[in-house]
């Protein structure tokens, strides 16, 4: 009936690439743009419902992040169509009964993806069930540039993009425009629409109030160089002629213990702040006046939104490597792996290259997309409104899935 609470299932998996901030974000702004009309759930289904090896994505995620080479050939190795249709259609016959249980268990009206291997096993149950015309399926791809195929799903009702070069590639691979929206990377409402003043920011976070100050970090997990860049702008941020810091350093090492205990016991000739796992981000990053991280999606997003340029030192080969462009080429940012030459230009951009700092956070300010995920949840909302009306979900499914011939 019109009067019920409508089901919103989120299916994600805690692999890093910002797929469970994403989930977050759009449960938020579900709650905030239309309160109890939606009940939001936000499911790693494949762990809670599905065996080896899918239940294992987040172990092996981390471990094969260790293993660069290891994660370069499982990346690229099941790019090819046939290879992953062929993969996924026995990993769904298998796992079908135990995605239906969880699909039983949430009755979802609507069906939201935010990671590339969960489009093909829920489409095929739905579809399996006879549902597919009554859910509303959207896929939220978390990808700035580069996009694994599995991204991509001719029978989904929205694929939403971060970018025009991931639309470019969703329309490659066969979606319709009507199926692809552009509003940019889901981040949480509380970053987008906070009212931040810098000044309050320092004071409240116990900065000192003038120094320039850079921020350093490696997603989640606390990845990349961090040591030793924070190491090396120790060094390149000290005057040494006037015996004086030109700059302040804050450390995020998120959930790296090691990391931040490590840092905590090294000697400061700077005014740095080591910090854990930090919740309200989107202070830190208002404090601040640049970004050092590796290219992980939400970092980059929320980056841009509080207008900090920003320098890549590293990036989790094949999903991440299309980040960098997409900050460097549009004048937002730098690429560096050396240490070195990242301290170096931080402590040019704090001192006679400011102009340059003050132009690439104006880039940055271009780019950042605070409204994607309101502009998100609102499509949605229209979608599930139509439901019922666009019910002519390509049929295409089932036979493909089976016979993996060499041209699809
Ligand atoms: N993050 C956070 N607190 C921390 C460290 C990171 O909230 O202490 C957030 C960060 O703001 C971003 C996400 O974790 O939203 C990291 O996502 P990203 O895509 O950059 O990298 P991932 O860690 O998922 O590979």
């Amino acid at each position: 009936g019109a009067n019920r609470a409508k089901n919103v299932l989120i299916l994600m998996s805690d692999t890093g690439g910002g797929h469970r901030a994403s989930a977050e974000a759009i449960k938020d702004a579900f709650r905030i743009e239309f309160g109890d009309e939606y009940r939001v759930f936000v499911k790693d289904l494949c762990k809670d419902h599905a065996g080896w090896p899918l239940n294992n994505m987040e172990s092996s995620y981390k471990f094969m992040v260790k293993h660069v080479q290891l994660w370069k050939v499982a990346f690229h190795s099941t790019s090819p169509r046939w290879v992953h249709n062929f993969y996924l259609a026995a990993l769904a016959s298998f796992y079908a009964k135990k995605v239906e249980a969880g699909l039983k268990k949430y009755k979802p009206d609507i069906i939201i993806s935010v990671h590339p291997l969960m489009q093909h096993i829920p489409l095929w149950v739905l579809k399996w069930q006879g549902l597919q015309n009554r859910v509303v399926f959207v896929t939220v791809i978390t990808d700035l540039n580069t996009c694994h195929p599995t991204w991509f799903h001719a029978d989904v009702n929205r694929c939403y993009c971060p970018s025009e070069e991931v639309a470019k590639r969703a329309a490659l691979d066969d979606l319709q425009p009507s199926q692809i929206r552009v509003f940019g990377l889901p981040i949480r409402p509380s970053f987008c629409r906070a009212v931040l003043v810098k000044d309050d920011l320092r004071r409240e976070l116990e900065l000192d109030p003038e120094l320039p100050a850079v921020l350093l970090m490696g997603g989640g997990e606390g990845m990349g160089p961090v040591k030793k860049t924070a190491r090396a702008l120790g060094e390149s941020l000290f005057d040494k002629e006037l015996g004086k810091p030109i700059g302040q350093l804050i450390v995020i090492c998120g959930r790296n213990k090691t990391l931040s205990s490590s840092l905590q016991a090294l000697e400061w000739k700077i005014p740095v702040k080591v910090r854990g796992f930090e919740t309200q981000m989107e202070k830190w990053m208002g404090a601040c006046d640049c970004i050092i991280t590796k290219a992980g999606p939400g970092t980059i997003a929320e980056a841009l939104i509080r207008g900090l340029p920003i320098i890549l030192n590293d990036f989790i080969p094949g999903q991440e490597v299309g980040n960098v462009p997409y900050v460097v080429d549009n004048g937002a940012g730098v690429f560096s792996k050396s240490p070195k030459e990242t301290a170096n230009l931080v402590a040019r951009w704090f001192g006679p290259d400011s102009e340059e700092l003050k132009k690439m956070s104006e880039n940055a300010l271009k780019l950042a997309q605070p409204e994607a995920v309101f502009d998100i949840v609102k499509d949605i909302h229209g979608l599930s409104q139509e439901q019922g009306v666009i019910s002519q979900i390509s049929s295409s499914l089932t036979s493909s899935f089976f016979i993996p011939s060499p041209e699809t």
